[in-house]
C-alpha cells in the first residue's frame, strides 16, 4: 500500500499510464542500463490528486543492480 508523499492518504496503485497513442511510458538510464528498465505504472491520491510513477516491474532493475 502507497501513502500519499504529500497528505498521507491511501493511494490507488497500478493505474496504467497511457499517451495519446496509447503506450505506456518506459524508463532507461544512459550508462550502466542500456535499453529500457521496463514499463511505468502510476498511483494517484483520491484526496489531493498528487500523482506518481514507478517501474511496474522491478525485476529487471534488481538483476542489473546485482
Ligand atoms: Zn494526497
Amino acid at each position: 500500500m502507497r501513502k500519499c508523499l504529500r497528505c498521507n492518504s491511501e493511494m490507488i496503485e497500478n493505474i496504467e499510464i497511457r499517451t495519446n497513442e496509447a503506450i505506456g511510458i518506459s524508463v532507461g538510464e544512459k550508462g550502466i542500463f542500456k535499453g529500457s528498465l521496463g514499463k511505468l505504472n502510476a498511483s494517484v491520491c483520491p484526496e489531493c490528486g498528487y500523482t506518481e510513477t514507478y517501474l511496474a516491474n522491478t525485476k529487471k532493475l534488481e538483476k542489473l543492480i546485482k
